[in-house]
């Protein structure tokens, strides 16, 4: 039998970084190929001979149901390959501190040192051991913990002959870059729900985002030398301006936190005859969510009634929905999560909402209901990056009581366990 934490260590050592600025489409990186060759290897080596990788570097596999339990749901489990272009996942040296509190030294040749000041949540973790970095770069438990935890609670499920319905098992490139679940093969994957094992802390999972649209705004403009344009120039670069004053001052990224909205504008480039602007707009309520849209329409007509029609053109286009717009009609997925991590040793579960979407958010979008549980996993996408060994042993816990027949009988179809201690 392996171990979660070997496999972790495993894991991270494999370099499969995804790259904004790769080539197009999935993987944008052909090295995440190494990443998804290995978990084909080790899902072969369980027995789940089924288990592929497909051109486009996402990896598949099945576990039929144990005979009997062919009517209990199929349940999906993804986790992401890539780690974060943000910080090198290049020679990750892991390394397991045990940690008896205070600073860590992580390199004391380069003097990296994480200092308990600037991380309080370690005194969580005082007489447990951390699986950290070398400080040369991240760790990459974003989300190879996840698969770690998923491989690791399948090959114990598969040693105990724990009986389970038909688990389908999903492996992603390019999370990172915001492209983990565009090519996803949600009708091939064959689950009627899945649960992406992505998060932090491991007494909170998440089933809330944002609902998401991106917009672009051209601004046309008329050029002529600025001597002689009495009356006849339009500047594009001052219109962009004025549009962007008749959206509220205040919702922005940086006035707003909770379940406040936003419009944010993150790119704006362009010359007197012509500007472009790409704005985001996010907002956790659906209905709040389509005004904020309208509000937008709205200044682009006002700005037509200034300047002329056509003056500005908006494209704004959906980019994905908060996931519980869906799961509030199938409560009983949250609640087998919520079970799952009380079975795995939490008491009591916690759930933040994310001021950000995941691959679930855009899954649920296709079709495929999908919360996020937790890693364990903390100060991701940098150098300080850790998780606590006994933070992934709980995740494994949590997972096999996810899938396991007794839970999901007991939740999904309301009938009372016949296990008895
Ligand atoms: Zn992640």
């Amino acid at each position: 039998m392996d171990t979660v934490v070997n496999r972790l260590v495993r894991y991270a050592k494999v370099y499969s970084e995804s790259d904004y600025y790769g080539q197009s489409g999935t993987p944008s990186a052909q090295r995440e190929f190494d990443m998804a060759r290995l978990v084909v290897e080790e899902l072969h080596a369980l027995g789940i001979d089924n288990a592929f990788v497909d051109d486009q570097c996402y990896v598949y596999g099945w576990l039929p149901a144990t005979p009997g339990y062919e009517h209990l749901p199929a349940i999906g489990l993804i986790a992401h390959m890539d780690t974060s272009p943000d910080m090198t996942g290049k020679d990750v040296k892991p390394q397991i501190l045990h940690y008896e509190g205070g600073d860590i030294v992580l390199n004391r040749e380069l003097n990296i040192v994480m200092e308990a000041g600037q991380f309080p949540e370690l005194a969580n973790y005082v007489g447990q051991d951390l699986v950290c970095t070398d400080g040369t770069t991240l760790l990459g438990a974003d989300d190879k913990a996840g698969i770690a935890i998923i491989l690791q609670a399948v090959e114990e499920l598969l040693a105990q002959q724990t009986p389970h319905g038909k688990i389908c098992l999903g492996f992603t490139p390019d999370e990172e870059i915001g492209r983990g679940a565009s090519n996803f093969d949600v009708a091939g994957f064959g689950a009627d729900f899945a649960y992406t094992v992505d998060g932090g802390e491991i007494t909170d999972y998440e089933y809330e985002t944002f609902n998401a649209a991106m917009a672009e705004v051209i601004v046309h403009g008329f050029s002529i030398h600025p001597g002689s344009a009495k009356d006849k120039m339009k500047n594009a670069l001052l219109m962009a301006m004025e549009f962007n004053a008749l959206l509220p001052a205040l919702e922005t990224p940086g006035h707003t936190e909770g379940y406040e909205g936003f419009f944010h504008l993150q790119e704006m480039e362009g010359k007197v005859e012509q500007a472009r602007m790409v704005y985001i707009i996010r907002d956790h309520s659906m209905e709040r969510f389509q005004q904020r849209k309208a509000a937008f329409e709205k200044a682009v007509a006002e700005m037509n009634r200034r300047y002329g029609t056509g003056t500005v053109e908006a494209k704004v286009e959906d980019q994905y929905y908060n996931m519980y717009e869906r799961l509030k009609d199938h409560p009983e997925i949250l609640a087998l999560a919520e079970a799952a991590m009380r079975a795995g040793g939490i008491d009591s579960p916690t759930h933040s909402p994310i001021r950000g979407g995941t691959d679930g958010s855009v899954l649920t979008f296709k079709g495929l209901l999908c919360p996020n549980l937790p890693t364990g996993g903390h100060n991701a996408h940098g150098r300080f990056e850790y998780v606590p060994v006994q933070s992934l042993e709980i995740g494994v816990k949590t997972i096999k009581a996810l899938v396991g027949a007794e839970l999901v009988e007991e939740i999904m179809i309301g009938k009372e366990s016949t296990h008895h201690v």
